[in-house]
């Protein structure tokens, strides 16, 4: 049922790296071969050997409103009808930025980029241009895109400063990141007393790159109060949880503000994009109005921005989107969880507005280390089986899951079924 995306695969191989763009989509973790998609449609995807999947990936998060909404592809084929790229400035970005402004307190002003991975690493350097300081605190288990200084992994020796976690990254990078384990406070604190040098903390509020696991609320705090004590900023990562998690992503559902915001995905609505953004005084550092460098030839892009600016406007119309979707993904996770214990399976799930997690373990696994105890096999399998199934989950025990606006209680129910099926022969 597979042939035609293995054929494709091994011609992928041949000349590109691993045969995928991006790694995890190789499916290394969980075997086997990634389908081809030949296209999506609502809430389904289908690959090139005609196969059909119920899509709880949504290209990683982005596609709130499922595949080929039809308000965002006329918004899109409209705008690339003008012309594909400026590099000058459009009222588009002004209309976009406007309306996540709107959406959060905390800030007045925006700079669009086009991927996660630059808003994290351009973000970094404006915290560190404003500070005056140089190290950075990142946890355990948060993915913030590929740049050098965040590829770190827990060194040998000082457990705090990170070493590089991929070749072709120096050491001298590196060092002034210092890894700490996610809801530590006591980690934490340590950070702050080895180094009177930090610039910023970097997290993921909600992270959903380790499987979904939340931040508590006391340990967001403990973030907020060290970075006020320190004169450190406090950058939250909401390229996955931003327009996800609520309208306000994880600021809607924690009680901490950020200094400074990430945005990623959703904000794109599938187009490349990425943002960040602060206060009128953080980002008047920011070239041209200051003196922290950053700039982007496709920056802004007129067809993504169209492409954001119909999917937030279409949310903000209808704020009880995000109820919905919360009710379906705890559907969803609550059904799963259901059949588990009735196959005597042990799943700890949880779900953040429409991002969900499951984990084949015993308890709710609250940091990197622990989800490292789930069982990979298991999960592995499972995978293997819904996807056989017409069940397209993450590829990974380390990714979260999401719930799309055309994703009914009724595929749910068939996905709960399926599994049941699948778990009572793991
Ligand atoms: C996806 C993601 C990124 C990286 O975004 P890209 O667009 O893949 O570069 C950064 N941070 C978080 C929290 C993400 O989920």
């Amino acid at each position: 049922m597979f042939d035609k995306s293995i054929t494709a695969y091994e011609e992928a191989k041949k000349v590109i790296p691993g045969g995928v763009d991006s790694p995890v989509r190789a499916f290394k973790s969980v075997g086997g071969t990634p389908p081809f998609i030949q296209k999506g449609e609502g809430a389904y995807l289908y690959d090139i050997d005609g196969n059909k999947y119920l899509d709880f990936v949504q290209s990683w998060g982005p596609l709130i409103f499922g595949h080929c909404d039809k308000d965002i592809e006329q918004a899109v084929i409209a705008t690339a009808k003008n012309g594909l790229s400026f590099g000058a400035p459009t009222i588009l970005e002004t209309e976009l930025a406007n309306e996540i402004v709107e959406m959060y307190d905390n800030i007045d002003k925006v700079r669009f980029v086009s991927s996660g991975t630059e808003a994290v690493m351009s973000a970094i350097r404006l915290a560190r241009g404003v500070t005056s300081k140089n190290d950075i605190v990142k946890f355990e288990g948060c993915y913030h895109g590929h740049s050098d200084s965040l590829l770190v992994q827990a060194g040998s020796g000082m457990a705090t400063f990170g070493s590089p976690s991929s070749p072709g990254v120096p050491a001298d990078l590196t060092k002034h990141t210092l890894l700490c384990e996610y809801n530590n406070i006591e980690n934490l604190r340590k950070c702050f007393k080895d180094s009177s040098d930090i610039a910023c903390i970097i997290i993921e509020p909600i992270a959903g790159n380790m499987g979904l696991v939340p931040a508590t609320q006391e340990f967001l705090d403990e973030c907020r109060k060290l970075c006020d004590e320190n004169g450190a900023l406090l950058i939250f990562d909401e390229v996955m949880s931003g327009f996800r998690a609520s309208l306000t992503g994880a600021h809607g559902v924690v009680n901490t503000k950020a200094d400074i915001v990430t945005f990623g995905k959703v904000i794109g609505a599938g187009m490349p994009v990425g943002a960040f953004a602060s206060s009128k005084e953080i980002m008047g550092h920011l070239s041209p109005d200051g003196a922290v460098y950053q700039a982007g030839t496709l920056s802004g892009n007129p067809v993504a921005m169209a492409a954001g600016l119909v999917s937030l406007r279409k949310l903000k119309a209808n704020k009880e989107i995000y109820e919905t979707l919360s009710l379906k993904a705890l559907r969803l996770v609550n059904g799963l969880k259901e059949v588990a214990t009735k196959n005597g399976i042990n799943l700890q799930v949880n779900t953040r507005g429409s991002m969900f997690g499951f984990f084949f373990c015993d308890k709710e696994p609250k940091n990197f280390k622990e989800v490292g105890t789930c069982d990979f096999a298991k999960f592995g399998k499972f995978h293997n089986e819904m996807l056989k199934k017409g069940f397209y989950f993450a590829c990974s025990q380390y990714e979260a899951g999401f719930i799309s606006t055309v994703i009914t209680d009724e595929m749910i129910d068939e996905c709960i079924n399926a599994a049941n099926e699948v778990m009572s022969n793991l």
